[in-house]
């Protein structure tokens, strides 16, 4: 079974894991990093077991913008659905319910 199908649309995981082929070397790519928030220009590759680690928080949460579907959103579209993404990733889970 492929572990691919576990993700759903919505999971940024799919877009950050195996995604070292969707950067092209040696030239400027336009990178969205789910960790630091941030969409920024690179031509800095860093990969380890087949994923792209962001070049400012070292942290393999980067996407290569023409490979995810940020490509298809605004700008304003493409924060929102990163801070979704930070939340789900990177926030804690509360020891106590509200
Ligand atoms: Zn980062």
């Amino acid at each position: 079974m492929s572990n691919k199908h576990r993700y759903e649309p919505s999971d940024y995981m799919h877009w950050v894991t195996d995604n070292v082929d969707t950067f092209v070397k040696g030239e400027q790519n336009l990178v969205a990093c789910v960790y630091c928030i941030e969409i920024y220009e690179t031509s800095v590759f860093k990969a380890y077991h087949n994923c792209l680690f962001c070049d400012k928080c070292d942290v393999d949460a980067l996407m290569v913008v023409k490979h995810s579907p940020l490509i298809e959103m605004s700008d304003e579209d493409r924060m929102k659905k990163l801070e979704e993404w930070h939340k789900k990733g990177f926030t804690p889970i509360p020891k106590t319910a509200k």
